[in-house]
């Protein structure tokens, strides 16, 4: 099959005539709406399944390919459309986080430096290392020998490979660097870390746990949950009809939403006490030829990244608690032009004009302490040793692989023994589309 030609999971006929909400993909309008969700082509209503993931987004496709791929019967519902929550409004980046090392997140950078390496191998079209840029300036917090220090145990965590080296940029060289501002600058460093489109990873792994025979409804959101003998009766409502499913075991990876879903479930299962935290980015017009830039906001030394995406310039993003429905998170005007400002200062020469911006919302555990020193890790919150209920919660899109295979050791108690038909760790995604980032081969 052709990138080009359509997936079996697109062609579902009854797929155009479901309601979807108003909500929209980043980057997307009707000139160019995004690529329809990958579909079952049997329908979810009247299934009676070992494991039900509700929520499309990348923890839940990551779950239903798993469970799939492990011999299960799966199905899973999504609201909306797939990726149409936090999964299209991330960073875009597969990576460790150079940045947690600052708060000693060691074994999460490792554990995705890992990821990182096999998406590379599982899906090369969608995933490629690409060459990030720091510059430092006179004044910053972080000086050249805590950047140097802070490449040389990253490359330590990602096994000194090929892959994990860096350097510093001699001065003869700045100036080819997309405008970058020379004045004050003391010394750049070049490393390279991972890019993808997060939304066409989520339709290629969905896609995958439909080819392992997952039965997937989009425009279906679940209503209710009750718990009859052994089983969940689980009710959703899908083009304006409310249907009903079996399933043995819930995963509910509805991310920002995962505790108001919790709650339509009889009886309640255990919740986790969360904080959400809205994160924006702004598309500039422009374009940066080398690769991201990996700035310091000046007013208070957040890292910002500056992005090329798809002929433009994405910039973000910043960490705003938020209290709302998390269907309504919007950017605000001053987190617009806080990044802006970043933006414009390390890129002078960029009239820095607006084209868009949009929200998402990281899942945090709750604390007092700010956003940005919270652990990223994810936390799966099970009902009991055999649990036939599991809430996700927080967790990285980098890492949506490895949660996946955690989600299963906890709800394998719960299941009969099947018989594996994959393993993620080998089996290539899906080719459904085309990532336009990159305009030269794979580093
Ligand atoms: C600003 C920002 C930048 C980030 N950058 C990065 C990055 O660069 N790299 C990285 O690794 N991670 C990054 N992350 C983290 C990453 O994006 C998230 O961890 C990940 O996308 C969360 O996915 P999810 O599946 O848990 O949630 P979501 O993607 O939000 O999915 C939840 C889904 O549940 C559905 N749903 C809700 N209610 C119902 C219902 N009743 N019935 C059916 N479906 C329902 C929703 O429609 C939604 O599609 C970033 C996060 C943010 C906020």
């Amino acid at each position: 099959m052709s990138a080009s030609d359509p997936h079996p999971s697109q062609l579902d006929p009854e797929r155009r005539q479901v309601d979807r909400t108003q909500e929209q993909h980043p980057g997307t309008d009707a000139d160019h709406p995004p690529p329809p969700t990958p579909e079952s082509a049997e329908r979810v209503s009247g299934s009676d399944v070992d494991v039900l993931v509700i929520g499309g987004g990348i923890q839940g496709v990551g779950a239903a390919q798993a469970a799939a791929a492990e011999g299960h019967t799966v199905a899973l519902l999504e609201r909306s459309e797939a990726a149409i929550g936090t999964s299209s409004r991330s960073s875009k980046l597969i990576h460790g986080g150079l940045r947690y090392l600052e708060t000693y997140q060691f074994r999460l950078v490792r554990e995705s430096l890992n990821e990182r390496k096999i998406l590379q191998r599982v899906a090369p079209h969608l995933v490629r290392l690409v060459p990030f840029y720091i510059p430092v300036y006179k004044g910053m917090k972080r000086g050249p020998w805590m950047i140097r220090a802070g490449l040389t145990l990253y490359a330590l965590l990602g096994g000194l490979r090929k892959s994990a080296r860096f350097r510093s940029i001699p001065r003869s060289e700045w100036a080819s660097l997309d405008g970058l501002d020379t004045r004050n600058l003391r010394a750049v460093f070049r490393y390279y870390d991972g890019q993808t489109d997060d939304a066409a990873l989520c339709r290629a792994v969905l896609a995958s746990a439909i080819e392992l025979g997952a039965l997937v409804d989009a425009g279906a959101k679940v209503i209710s949950a009750k718990r009859e003998g052994e089983r969940w009766r689980v009710r959703f409502v899908r083009g304006g009809v409310e249907q009903e499913c079996l399933a043995k075991v819930i995963v509910n990876a509805t991310g920002p939403w995962a505790n108001r879903v919790a709650e339509l479930a009889d009886p309640k299962p255990p919740m986790r006490e969360i904080d959400l935290v809205g994160g924006t980015h702004i598309e500039v017009r422009g374009t940066l030829e080398q690769g991201i830039y990996y700035t310091e906001a000046p007013e208070d030394q957040r890292a910002v990244f500056s992005i090329p995406w798809k002929g433009r310039i994405m910039v973000g993003t910043t960490e705003q608690p938020f209290t709302g429905n998390p269907s309504e998170i919007q950017p605000t005007r001053e987190e617009i032009d806080y990044l802006l400002n970043v933006h414009r200062r390390y890129f002078p020469d960029s009239k820095g004009e607006l084209l868009s911006a949009w929200a998402g919302l990281r899942v945090l555990p709750r604390a007092e302490s700010d956003a940005f020193s919270r652990p990223r890790d994810v936390t799966l919150v099970g009902n009991g040793e055999r649990p036939s209920w599991v809430g996700v919660y927080g967790g990285k899109l980098t890492g949506y692989r490895h949660t996946a295979e955690e989600i299963l050791d906890v709800i394998r108690p719960s299941l009969a023994p099947a018989k594996r038909k994959a393993d993620t760790e080998e089996l290539r995604l899906p080719e459904l589309e085309r990532v336009t980032v990159w305009t030269d081969g794979p580093v």
